[in-house]
């Protein structure tokens, strides 16, 4: 069966690795390369302690509150657009208390088992892409922070995911080098982090080399269907013919969908990092800094810090202030951990791609026999890759899956 994959990020090469496992022939089409996309400079944790969606009680009052300060974490930009406002309220219906305790377990699932196949991918996989499993911090400076965290910490215990709340003489052994404005925080022990560098790299070479064939540079524009089934995708390097298709083309599906008359609510959340050669110091343990919402990950001799969440529509802009916000924040958190502002081509950034609600669209559609969507992981796309790819290949070979992706349907909003 020959399978095209239409986006190289981390999801598309997943979805390329469990289906050529399958016995597929897999074609992966990117209009850029495989770093061009989200998946490369990202904070690389792999979270089980994110089992909250993004539509959460409280995410809205605390949304608005964030929009007037230009350095915060949070942005939408107003405008007039009817993709955005449908967005907007169908994100506003999701975050509800009812909904947010239908998502907790399904996104508890999706993470621990991704978690296991990165584990599974350590030992089978002839490169390093460094995964460590050390947990994760959440740093407070605030009181209702530490309560939040603390309510959150609870949840997590409740539904099986492990959490501690430590006090600051317990998370000072672990992180010595926190500040003295740290007043407490919650570590997730099952949490873990890798290079998305060297696992994206690494996945690319291994899949060349078993035949997985690369289009890089090659634009999917539109299809050609028939009787409820595509049969090519037209490209700007001319046409490919396929048995089966998968969109995951992150922050674009919705171009692609569109094509096909399919809706497909999803924002782009640009967000940015850097990453330091010689940081002050190399830390201990990844973590997020609760009240900055901002992700701190040591990778090898260097540190990755990255942040904010800019709903602003496919733009390549850099928000200076943003990225000054999320470097002033660090030295509140560590100890003389001054950062200076970089030149702007030592900023990374990726638009991460947002459905309303929190869920990721994983799924078959009835409109076309041979289409499946992989898209809409945003703040989790590294972390659920191994786990999408592999129920992307179970749907597409019609076995049991292994887990309930009902609330996953990519027609949900239909
Ligand atoms: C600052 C930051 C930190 C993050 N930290 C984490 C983290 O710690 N853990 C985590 O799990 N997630 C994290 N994320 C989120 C994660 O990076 C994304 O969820 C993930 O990369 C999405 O992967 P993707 O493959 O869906 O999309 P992408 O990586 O964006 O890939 C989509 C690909 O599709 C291609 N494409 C699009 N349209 C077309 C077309 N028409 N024709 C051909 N190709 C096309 C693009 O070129 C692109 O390469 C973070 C994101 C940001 C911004």
């Amino acid at each position: 069966m020959k399978t095209i994959i239409i986006g190289g990020g981390v999801i598309g090469l997943a979805c390329a690795y469990f289906l050529q496992k399958e016995g597929h022939e897999v074609s992966v089409i990117d209009k850029g390369d495989i770093s061009s996309g989200c998946s490369y400079g990202n904070a690389g944790m792999i979270t089980p302690s994110h089992f909250i969606p993004l539509a959460a009680p409280g995410m809205i009052a605390k949304g608005i509150r964030w929009m007037f300060d230009p350095e915060s974490p949070f942005y939408i930009k107003p405008r007039f657009d009817r993709a955005l406002l449908s967005w907007a309220w169908k994100f506003y219906k999701a975050s509800s208390q009812k909904q947010m305790q239908r998502a907790m377990p399904v996104l508890r699932d999706l993470n621990v088992l991704s978690k296991k196949l990165y584990q599974d991918w350590e030992s089978e996989m002839d490169f390093p892409f460094g995964l460590t499993q050390k947990g994760l911090l959440m740093l407070c400076r605030e009181q209702h922070s530490l309560e939040e965290e603390n309510h959150t910490a609870k949840l997590a215990n409740q539904i099986g995911v492990k959490a501690e709340t430590l006090s600051v003489e317990a998370l000072r052994k672990m992180e010595p080098g926190i500040s003295e404005d740290i007043i407490g925080g919650v570590y997730f022990p099952d949490d873990a982090y890798l290079s998305p560098s060297l696992l994206l790299a690494g996945l690319k070479k291994n899949l060349q080399q078993d035949g997985v064939d690369f289009h890089p540079n090659t634009e999917v524009l539109d299809f050609e269907k028939s009787n409820g089934q595509i049969n090519a995708l037209v490209t700007d390097k001319g046409r490919f013919a396929a048995s089966e298709i998968i969109i995951a083309a992150g922050s674009w599906s919705p171009f692609l969908t569109k094509k096909l008359g399919l809706s497909l609510p999803l924002q782009a959340g640009k967000g940015y990092s850097l990453t330091l050669d010689q940081a002050p110091a190399l830390l201990q343990h990844a973590a997020i800094l609760t009240e900055a919402k901002v992700a701190v990950t040591p990778l090898g001799d260097q540190m990755r810090f990255g942040g904010t969440m800019e709903i602003a529509g496919i733009n390549h802009r850099i928000n200076q202030a943003r990225v000054r916000g999320i470097l002033q924040s660090v030295s509140k958190y560590y100890k003389n951990y001054q950062i200076p502002m970089p030149v702007e081509e030592k900023i990374w950034h990726g638009l991460r791609p947002c459905s309303p609600d929190g869920l990721p669209y994983i799924g078959r559609v009835d409109s076309f026999s041979n289409l499946t969507i992989a898209s809409g992981h945003a703040m989790m796309g590294l972390s659920l890759a191994p786990v999408t790819g592999l129920l992307v290949a179970e749907l597409i070979a019609r076995k049991k899956l292994s887990l309930n992706i009902d609330l996953l349907n990519p027609q949900r909003y239909r």
